[in-house]
């Protein structure tokens, strides 16, 4: 496959960034690196994927390699993976190698695993390429080895339901769909779609899974993650509760993930901005932009239950409002890395999910929706133009929104039928046969 047909084929990143693929790999890096170490609780979808399509799998690594003209691949895995080592182990050789990494969080994190694979240190503000490494999550490289355009999702299905699953679901269905194929074990819940961590709540179900969604989990409507989650619903809340109850312990940046790796971030600060500034005229430490949004300080860090990640979220935007960077000195690990790692086992303890059953065989469920909404908006950049409109028929592939910039990716039929409606967010399609 070519670089033409990865753009053509509307391949963005599956992983959740939802970023271009062929915007990500119009660069020179001389390493890929194969991002298997899923790192958020009870997801299991990318290595259900190895176990049943490795084939594809590597085969869309090596066309990666090729377009890039990289010298190496890296597959970063955790080593808890014995099963799906030893098959990709039987599968690759040359200037393919499996790094094996521990079991912690967030080891899927780009700069933390270029770190564990290659012992590269990602400089504040930059992006991989800027240390000569290009990341790809497994389903991308998936879908670049099917060499079609991507018109089905893999997702994991967890959390309080009776046979947690891998599924394969057209893009376009909604959440209540796919959970009707499921036997829930509460009367009221919440999703979590994306995953615990880095997701977003959800209670309308109406929503629908489009390219980027690795996730649905069922939570209990009075789970401890839920009332996490709706402590801070909006910046205010984060900002007022900063100012009340934080005392400015540290414990938000000692564990923070990019701090020990000697990134600026430092969300004890971006509370104390919020403490000592008032909403209209903010303080903020432009080292936080290198925040990656792990939620690690807010769900594990943090002794009092604050949002330290809102705080650093708050000056992120505040930061690229201002047009500010970070310019500062070379960066070096921090002493105390190794030590205080966050082992997955627990940060599920603390996330009260050890009861979940942490498993996600792959299941064919054979969903046919009769009607599919299809985001026009799935990747990071410009939403797609439709180019088919009302009545139009059409077929599944078939293109229905073009890319309208550099940072855009084409949209796709995912079943047989007729267009119901095109608006600017969305395009509605009834299966016809
Ligand atoms: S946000 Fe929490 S962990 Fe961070 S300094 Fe304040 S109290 Fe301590
Ligand atoms: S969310 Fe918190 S722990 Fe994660 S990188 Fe940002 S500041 Fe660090």
């Amino acid at each position: 496959m070519t670089l033409k047909e990865i753009e053509n084929f509307g391949i963005i990143g599956a992983g959740g960034a939802g970023f271009p693929t062929h915007a990500k790999l119009n660069s020179k890096p001389d390493t890929i690196i194969m991002n298997a170490a899923e790192c958020e609780p009870l997801l299991h979808k990318d290595m259900t994927l190895i176990l049943h399509h490795s084939d594809e799998i590597l085969e869309g690594f090596k066309t990666v390699m090729e377009i890039t003209g990289a010298k190496q691949g890296i597959i970063g895995i955790k080593n808890k993976h014995a099963e799906e080592i030893e098959l990709l182990n039987s599968k690759v050789s040359g200037n393919i190698k499996i790094i094996e990494v521990e079991d912690v969080y967030p080891a899927g994190d780009e700069v933390t695993l270029i770190y564990m694979t290659t012992k590269r240190i990602v400089p504040p503000g930059g992006l991989p390429i800027s240390v000569g490494c290009v990341v790809q999550n497994v389903e991308t490289l998936f879908n670049i080895g099917m060499n079609k355009p991507v018109i089905e999702k893999f997702i994991s299905v967890a959390g309080a339901v009776e046979e947690p699953a891998t599924i394969k679901v057209p893009v376009g269905i909604t959440y209540a769909e796919v959970l009707s194929h499921f036997n829930i074990t509460v009367s009221n819940y919440v999703i979590r779609s994306g995953g615990l961590m880095m997701g977003i709540l959800e209670d309308d179900l109406n929503k629908v899974i489009s390219k980027r969604t690795g996730a649905l989990i069922v939570l209990p409507e009075d789970h401890h993650c839920v009332t996490m989650y709706k402590r801070f619903p909006n910046e205010h809340a984060t900002d007022i509760i900063a100012k009340a109850a934080c005392d400015q312990c540290s414990y938000c940046t000692e564990f923070c993930p990019r701090y020990l790796l000697g990134q600026p971030v430092r969300p004890e600060i971006a509370m104390r901005n919020r403490m000592f500034s008032r909403e209209e005229q903010p303080m903020l430490s432009v080292g936080n932009l290198s925040c990656c949004e792990c939620n690690l300080c807010t769900m594990y860090s943090c002794p009092e239950g604050l949002d330290p990640r809102g705080a650093t979220v708050i000056e992120k935007r505040l930061a690229r409002e201002q047009n500010l960077k970070w310019s500062g000195d070379d960066i070096t690990v921090h002493p105390m890395y190794e030590y205080r790692k966050v082992p997955t086992q627990k940060l599920m303890q603390r996330l009260d999910v050890l009861s979940f059953k942490d498993e996600g065989p792959y299941k064919e469920l054979n969903i046919y929706p009769k009607v599919v909404r299809i985001p026009l908006d799935q990747h990071v950049g410009a939403p797609a133009q439709p180019v088919v409109k009302d009545g139009d028929l059409v077929r599944k592939y078939n293109l229905i929104a073009k890319a309208s910039g550099k940072i855009s990716s084409n949209v796709h039929a995912s079943i047989n039928g007729v267009v119901e409606k095109v608006t600017t967010k969305e395009i509605m399609i009834y299966k016809t046969e």
